[in-house]
């Protein structure tokens, strides 16, 4: 039998010291803490904290699972603790960790933060799927053992968003903007290529159902990445062969998601399965959720995708979508429209050669502008 992943459930509302238990049960699934650490070994937390939303929210991973972490590590004898991120393109960083709590956690804790938009480093992809370079945020490869802690999520921009797409939080935003231009499922599979945490633990404490919080009270974890995610998937009734990068990292060998190969210990799928809403694709979603909208597609990476999702369903809540039978919204850098789209509303900077129409900026844009916008009303 391949690889092993773990499933553990938590109560409802956990605290630190049963969330702590929780992951010594995965890790002592896994072999024992022994297994992974050495003494003087440096180890960077890998959070999902993307953007600048609090706890309530679930977007970001609980900030409980990370101080859980970090007090095994220290248990452990770790003294050089580091979680580090670089969010969403155009999302400051400091902002994300410090809303989610992650960043109180360091205090408290005496880990230390790291916002890794800064310095990186360009490394080779051995057989690349897309990319043969990749820029990575420097710090990264200066520590001996990553712990990547992403949050189980259902988004736009691909079926699921786990471990493997988690590693996109350690490139610079002008690397990130790369992955949306380029294919980014191959793009995801040549950045683990080069990326290897020791440990993945999925957050599905509370997890983030298509942009909302959901409770599903689980932890699933492991030290073969993509087993983790297909494992993660399956539970929310995603199958991984219908997530592209899960499907090529399994195909050129990065790891195990066939089930047959897959040792499940702690909960089986059955008994933790929930599923959760997903987006059939990006903008037949967009199309079902919101009928009085014509999303104009140019290719938007994530960022603006999941800014738009959020700014229609805020905009839905306060009423601004009623008046509109059919509002055209432009998104992304391949948009072509010429004597046409007086009455369009052009999103994010990449489409800045639209600023003297209907035009909002930003990378990506903020949904607070679209709904003043709105509120105006477009003429
Ligand atoms: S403006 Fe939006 S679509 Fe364009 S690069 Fe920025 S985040 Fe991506």
């Amino acid at each position: 039998m391949g690889s092993v992943v773990a499933i553990v459930k938590t109560s409802s509302n956990p605290d630190i010291a049963e969330i702590r238990e929780k992951v010594r049960e995965i890790v002592n699934y896994l072999g024992g803490w022994e297994k992974f650490l050495h003494t003087g070994d440096r180890v960077l937390l890998k959070p999902n904290a993307g953007v600048v939303a609090g706890p309530e929210t679930a977007r970001n991973t609980d900030p409980r699972l990370v101080r859980a972490v970090v007090l095994e590590l220290q248990q452990c004898g770790i003294k050089e603790i580091f979680i580090g991120e670089s969010s969403v393109v155009g999302v400051n960083t400091r902002e994300a960790l410090n809303a989610s709590g992650i960043e109180q956690v360091a205090r408290d804790t005496g880990a230390v933060l790291l916002d890794l938009k800064g310095e990186y480093i360009e490394v080779t992809v051995q057989k690349p799927l897309q990319l043969s370079r990749i820029k990575i945020a420097k710090r990264t490869l200066e520590v001996d053992v990553i712990i990547n802690l992403p949050k189980l999520k259902t988004i736009c921009a691909t079926p699921v968003s786990l471990g493997m797409k988690n590693l996109k939080g350690l490139l610079p935003d002008i690397e990130k903007k790369r992955f949306h231009y380029t294919d980014l499922n191959k793009a995801i599979v040549d950045l683990n290529k080069v990326i290897k945490p020791t440990l993945t633990i999925i957050d599905g404490i509370i997890a983030s159902e298509m942009y909302s919080s959901r409770e599903t009270n689980l932890l699933v974890g492991g030290t073969d990445i993509v087993a983790v995610d297909s494992v993660g998937a399956r539970i929310i009734d995603v199958k991984p062969d219908k997530v592209d990068y899960l499907r090529l990292a399994a195909e050129h060998g990065l790891g195990e998601s066939n089930p047959a190969k897959i040792q499940v210990k702690g909960c089986s799928i059955k008994e933790v399965f929930q599923p959760l809403t997903q987006a059939p694709d990006r903008y037949t979603a967009f199309a079902n959720m919101f009928p009085e909208v014509r999303i104009i597609d140019g290719g938007a990476c994530s960022g603006c995708v999941s800014t738009l999702y959020l700014a229609l369903k805020n905009s839905r809540d306060r009423g601004l979508l009623k008046k509109y039978q059919e509002l055209k919204i432009a998104i992304g850098p391949r948009v072509e429209l010429n004597s046409e789209g007086n009455d369009v509303i052009f999103l994010g900077n990449c489409l800045k050669r639209y600023k003297d129409r209907h035009f909002i900026p930003g990378c990506p844009f903020i949904f607070l502008d679209f709904m003043t916008y709105l509120e105006k009303g477009i003429k």
